[in-house]
């Protein structure tokens, strides 16, 4: 507005200044006529003269105004415009980021609230027999379990973006051992046998090994966490032309397809996740496994049908 106004006031400096100089002459030439005019005549000549510069002038006001004032109204819609554009997505990433706190909040809160609440009963009465003090400790030790479970996860989340890849060609059927080999614990305890097939034994993928094992071990302990006892769960590697999959699949509680349009986002717990107390988990799991393979030039997919169980499909590029 004020380079809009600067010019309008030298444009009409300039132009007053060229119509006053054309008016002189004007008045010069009628002055120094030869046809000797009357003076009447000339002042009458003159007048009009001075009108016409007159309304040309105001004319020019005019139009100058209304320019300034059109370049007002659309520069300011332009830039209102422009600004919200550009506050957007930052607008988007505050959201984030205040829904990201609430939810880790809450579920700092849950166990911490659960712990006092044992605590303080415990504390309430006289006498506590040896059973009854073992068993306020194990809950709490439980609890103690699942902040440190969270706190990892939160770490993990926070290093993501400053993650140092290393890049190497490895061998998917030793990863998928050795990643089963990391949750043997958990699938014994649930009697769960994890069978491992691959179309060959040479399938080699360009990964960070670190990364790779971090994303097979959340999705093999998903499929324990989410299957039945004394049951299946079934890793199949296989190659194509340039990617190389791994699907583990369970015959678990599975997921519908409502959930399945969730199940990657932070903090997400499908339903009847969070309602059976054994199932221990943050939600952060598939959101981390998922982040970890896209920065391997990965993905991963999902295929589930309530009660028939799910198949997570881990790509990653071909060495
Ligand atoms: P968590 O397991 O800690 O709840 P995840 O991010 O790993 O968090 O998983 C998100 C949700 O996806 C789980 O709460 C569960 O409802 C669902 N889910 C993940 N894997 C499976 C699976 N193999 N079978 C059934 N449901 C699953």
């Amino acid at each position: 507005m004020a380079i809009s106004l600067f010019f309008s006031a030298g444009i009409y400096q300039l132009a007053s200044r060229e119509l006053s100089r054309g008016y002189r002459n004007q008045v010069g030439v009628i002055e120094d006529d030869p046809f000797e005019v009357p003076q009447v005549l000339q002042q009458r000549l003159k007048d009009s003269r001075l009108a016409l510069i007159d309304e040309a002038r105001s004319s020019l006001l005019t139009s100058l105004a209304m320019t300034n004032l059109a370049i007002l109204v659309l520069g300011g819609g332009l830039s209102y415009f422009l600004a919200r554009r550009s506050l957007e997505p930052i607008e988007k990433s505050h959201k984030a980021l205040e829904r990201f706190t609430a939810d880790a909040s809450h579920e700092l809160r849950t166990p911490l609230a659960a712990m006092k609440s044992e605590i303080e009963v415990a504390l309430m009465q006289t006498k506590l027999s040896n059973k009854e003090v073992h068993d306020v400790l194990k809950s709490n030790l439980e609890e103690v379990d699942s902040l440190t479970r969270l706190s990892d996860n939160l770490l993990s989340l926070a290093r993501l973006e400053e993650l140092d890849l290393n890049f190497s060609k490895v061998s998917a059927k030793k990863l998928v051992d050795e990643s089963v080999k990391k949750v043997s614990e958990q699938a014994k305890d649930k009697s769960i046998e994890i069978i491992v097939k691959s179309q060959n034994k040479n399938i080699q993928i360009e990964a960070d090994r670190n990364l790779c094992e971090q994303v097979l071990i959340i999705l093999l302990d998903n499929a324990i966490k989410y299957s039945s006892k004394k049951s299946e769960v079934v890793v199949n590697i296989e190659q194509n032309r340039s990617n190389v999959n791994i699907a583990i699949s369970d015959s678990g509680s599975g997921i519908s397809k409502e959930e399945q349009q969730h199940i990657f986002e932070r903090f997400y717990r499908a339903d009847s996740s969070r309602s059976k107390s054994t199932k221990n988990g943050h939600g952060l799991g598939l959101a981390i496994a998922k982040q970890l393979a896209e920065k391997q030039g990965g993905s991963i997919a999902v295929k589930s049908m309530v009660s028939q169980g799910s198949t997570f499909t881990l790509v990653l590029p071909k060495a």
